[in-house]
């Protein structure tokens, strides 16, 4: 059964109206929600290709590390990703070539 469903799109503060459409529980589509206030059924390019993201099929659903440049990434426990994230993001000293005032 094919069904339209109002929702907000969420990439930005402007929150445009979109009618997401669904066939037996799958999105099939995206539109901007003409009776919306903010956007009036239009969406800018981010907007109209919400619907993409819902398929997780090209998206990672778990940490991966690529150990040797090249070739596929080797699945990583989250703890793991977790702890070389920070490491890399929190514990890495600021660049001495940055240049300071
Ligand atoms: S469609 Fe574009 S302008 Fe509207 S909320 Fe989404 S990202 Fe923002």
């Amino acid at each position: 059964m094919r069904t339209e469903v109002k929702s907000t799109c969420c990439y930005c503060g402007v929150g445009c109206g979109v009618l997401i459409e669904t066939e037996s529980g799958v999105v099939t589509g995206l539109r901007g929600d003409p009776e919306h206030p903010a956007n009036r059924g239009r969406l800018c390019t981010k907007g109209a290709t919400l619907n993409q993201t819902v398929n997780p099929t090209y998206r990672l659903q778990f940490p991966e590390k690529r150990l040797v440049r090249g070739q596929g990434g080797q699945r990583l426990s989250w703890e793991l990703a977790l702890d070389e994230a920070a490491e890399r993001t929190v514990l890495t000293p600021w660049p001495s070539t940055f240049p300071v005032s």
